[in-house]
Parts: structure tokens; C-alpha cells; sequence
């Protein structure tokens, strides 16, 4: 295959912001000729958009490549790419436990996929280009095939500027880099008038937002202000960046949901500081007291880390206290993994594997029986839901504002209507209901 043609599937890993970054490596790719497969077995090239956030992740992803190597052995034509953060991390070492790679990039380089696809194809050599220092916009985001016909990601900043001891982003995606503002409006701009009704703003700390004159309260309202958007979301915010500003952002603009992913990480001073997060427990409740005062009803999810090195029974009791004072919506919580390169590398990995784990198990229960019985106090309440999906069966579902799931009864051609919602019964993760009269 010399030239580029063919299908192509790509398989993501990781976080939102990987999402969009395979949506428009898609977007490119067709707009070369190539077609989406609905299977790395039916493709010409397959593409592995990687995460190295969690082991997990790179375990994940070496299955994969394993499965690619079993696939190209049984048809040598077969093109295989690699790319994002674990890609950029590992660097061309990938390639010495995988020779059956044809294309590795990194975070910065994604728009050369095609390039790079046909120079390997001509060559008959693995091509490589892991240039961290090219432009992470090159990909024009109106390029984008995007996954969900409702909610079109925008990335709005690419990198991250914080130094959390934890982390590995600041090595595989770099510091921060912001979008001009016009650039985002114009691809919102764009977006509404493709018929997608919401927009979800994309940054590893997004509220952290800065251009010029422009700061993230400008960018929402410059955003908020184009004609025809229904909803605007955004994430990651980072509990350092929130403001007066922000606040009131969430609370006047029309458009923007009041819903907020604002990860916590540990409810330990001492944790905190150790994972240089910036903020200590009593600031991060500030926090969230500031929110909830200018933006009532502001819902709320998070993400926490059980097991960082040192954690004592009573550090994780802590977090445990911060969730419980909190409510938080939803929580996305993780044990501790050691990554390369990372400052918290040098402390000792002392929580044992299954000590971590039973902490996990804790905190999930504790988070499940508080979903459940904020979700019951939902029931009666008719919702604003954006339908999303067709379930099967007669069933579709959607969000509220509030970015809570609900399931109903209804037909296709509901999706990317806003329609009014009772709700008739709760779940720990989703509501059910049935339409409703128009809310006025
Ligand atoms: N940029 C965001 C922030 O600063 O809060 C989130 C970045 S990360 C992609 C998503 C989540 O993965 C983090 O909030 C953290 O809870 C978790 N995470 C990151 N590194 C981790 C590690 N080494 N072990 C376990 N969880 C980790």
C-alpha cells in the first residue's frame, strides 16, 4: 500500500481530550480518501491513539498492539500507527518491542498521520516524527469527525503548566499552549451551524484559559454568545483557577451548564502538599463554598486518588470526609500508580496493591449509596433533557443540565432535541422517566 487509501479504524485510550485529538486524525484522514472501518479487522490502517495518565492505560494499550502483531502476521499489509501520550513518552524505544509498527507520532505531530502513512508505505520503513515542539493546533479542528451527533469537543488549550507530583501529562503533552479566541468561536460558529447543540471546551485546566485580553470567563462569553448553541460545557477546571469571574461566568451566561468537574485528588493536607496540588483541604471547601453560593444547585464531580505513596488510614479517612461534606455528583476515583518521570517516583509505592484496592472498594460504595439517594430525591422533578442516544427498544436517553443521565421511551428522531422529562424512578448512576408537558 503505497499510496494512502483503504480504511482506517482507530482505536482511543484515555481522556476526552484523546477523544478529540482521534476525531480529527479521523477527519483528516477522510478528507484523503480514507473510509472508517468498524473493526481493526476490517482496516487497512489502524491507528492506537494511546494514554499514559495510569499503568492500566499502557497495559491496555500493549494488549492491543499485541493483538495488532497477531493481525499483521496473517496480513502484511496492514498498516499500524501509534500515537498520542504514551507514544511521546516512550519515544522510538516503543518501536524496539514492537517492530510491526509502521507510523509513531507523539501529541504534537498527529497531523502528519497521513504523511507519515504513505512515506512508510513507500519506504517500507517504520516513519517516525515525535517533534515536540510542533504546532498542536495543526489539525484545524473544523476537520474534526466527531463521534457524538449532540456534543462536539472543542479544544480550547493543549498542555498543562502544573507540576503535580502524580502526574505524567506536563511530560507527554507540555506546557500550556491557548487557542486565539476567534479560532474557538469560529469553530463553535462552525459546529452550530453543522446542527450540533452542544459544546463541550477541552484543556487539562481549562478554567486556567489565558489570551491576551482573554481570560476563561471571557472565552465562556464570547463562546455562550453564538447564535444558535444550546449548551456549553467545559473541562478540566483546576481548583487554583477558579474565581469571582468563573463563578459568575457559570451562573449568567445562558448557555453554560451548571455542572462542573473540579478534581479534588485527596482530602490530606499533607497528601496535598505532597503532591503539590497547590491548595490545601480547607481551600479546596472555599472552594466549592464560593461556587455553591453564586451558582445554586451547581452540581459537581471529581477525581481522587486512593494509595498515593504514604497515605495513612486516616489520610484516606480524610477524603473520605471531604466526599461525604461534599455530595459530589459523580467521582471518578483511581489508585495510585507510579509513573515514569514523575516527582512522587522518588517516594516509596508503600500502600500494598490490595490495601489500595479495599480503599477504592470503600469509597465507591460510600459515592454509589450517595448517588443513589441524591438520584431518589430527583423523582417527580420534570428535567430539561438533551436526548443523545437511541438505546434500542423504543428507548433513547440524554442530560440534564446538570450533565445527569435519563432513559425513556422514545424514537430516533429525538436525538439533538431538548424535551422535558419527568422523572419516575433513580438508580445510582442514572434516572429513568417519561416525557413530559413543555416546561415553561
Ligand atoms: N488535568 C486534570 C487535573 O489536574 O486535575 C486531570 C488530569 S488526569 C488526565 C485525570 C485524572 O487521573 C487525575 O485527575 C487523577 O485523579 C488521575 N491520575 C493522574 N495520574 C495518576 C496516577 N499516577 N495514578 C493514579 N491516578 C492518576
Amino acid at each position: 500500500m503505497s499510496e494512502v487509501k483503504g480504511r482506517y479504524f482507530i482505536q482511543t485510550f484515555g481522556c476526552q481530550m484523546n477523544v478529540n485529538d482521534s476525531e480529527r486524525v479521523a477527519g483528516l484522514l477522510q478528507s484523503k480518501g480514507l473510509e472508517a472501518a468498524d473493526s481493526a479487522a476490517e482496516a487497512d490502517f489502524v491507528f492506537l491513539n494511546t494514554c499514559a495518565v495510569r499503568e492500566k492505560a499502557s497495559v491496555k494499550f500493549r494488549h492491543s498492539l499485541g493483538r495488532l502483531r497477531r493481525l499483521k502476521a496473517e496480513r502484511p499489509d496492514l498498516r499500524i500507527g501509534v500515537g498520542g501520550c504514551a507514544a511521546q513518552l516512550e519515544g522510538e524505544k516503543l518501536l524496539e518491542r514492537a517492530r510491526h509498527v509502521d507510523v509513531l507520532v507523539g501529541t504534537h505531530t498527529l497531523h502528519r498521520v497521513p504523511e507519515l502513512l504513505q512515506e512508510a508505505g513507500t519506504t517500507g520503513r517504520v516513519a517516525v516524527d515525535l517533534d515536540r515542539k510542533a504546532d498542536a493546533f495543526a489539525i484545524p479542528g473544523e476537520v474534526a469527525a466527531h463521534g457524538n451527533p449532540v456534543r462536539a469537543y472543542v479544544t480550547a488549550m493543549e498542555g498543562c503548566n502544573h507540576v503535580c507530583s502524580f502526574c505524567v501529562v506536563p511530560r507527554t503533552r507540555g506546557p500550556e499552549v491557548n487557542r486565539a479566541p476567534d479560532a474557538v468561536v469560529r469553530e463553535v460558529e462552525g459546529l452550530v451551524g453543522r446542527g450540533f447543540p452542544e459544546v463541550m471546551l477541552l484543556g487539562q485546566t481549562v478554567n486556567a484559559y489565558r489570551h491576551g485580553e482573554t481570560d476563561f470567563a471571557g472565552l465562556l462569553a464570547r463562546v455562550d454568545a453564538v447564535e444558535g448553541l444550546r449548551r456549553l460545557r467545559f473541562t478540566t477546571s483546576h481548583p487554583e483557577h477558579v474565581d469571582e469571574r468563573m463563578a459568575a461566568a457559570l451562573r449568567d451566561l445562558p448557555r453554560v451548564c451548571p455542572s462542573l468537574h473540579l478534581p479534588f485528588q485527596s482530602g490530606s493536607d499533607r497528601v496535598l502538599a505532597s503532591m503539590r496540588r497547590g491548595y490545601t483541604r480547607q481551600q479546596y471547601l472555599d472552594t466549592i463554598g464560593l461556587l455553591r453560593d453564586r451558582v445554586p444547585g451547581l452540581s459537581l464531580s471529581s477525581d481522587v486518588i486512593v494509595g498515593y505513596p504514604g497515605e495513612t488510614e486516616r489520610e484516606f479517612e480524610e477524603t473520605l470526609a471531604v466526599v461525604e461534606t461534599v455530595g459530589f455528583d459523580v467521582l471518578f476515583s483511581f489508585t495510585y500508580s507510579p509513573r515514569p518521570g514523575t516527582a512522587a517516583l522518588r517516594l516509596s509505592d508503600d500502600v500494598p496493591e490490595d490495601e489500595k484496592r479495599r480503599r477504592l472498594h470503600v469509597l465507591n460504595a460510600r459515592q454509589q449509596e450517595w448517588q443513589h439517594r441524591r438520584n431518589e430525591a430527583l423523582v417527580g422533578r420534570v428535567e430539561e433533557v438533551l436526548v443523545e442516544t437511541v438505546d434500542g427498544g423504543g428507548r433513547v436517553s440524554g442530560r440534564t443540565p446538570h450533565f445527569r443521565i435519563v432513559h425513556f421511551d422514545g424514537a430516533d428522531e429525538l436525538v439533538g432535541t431538548t424535551v422535558p422529562v419527568e422523572i419516575t424512578a433513580a438508580g445510582p448512576n442514572a434516572l429513568q422517566g417519561r416525557l413530559s408537558q413543555p416546561i415553561h
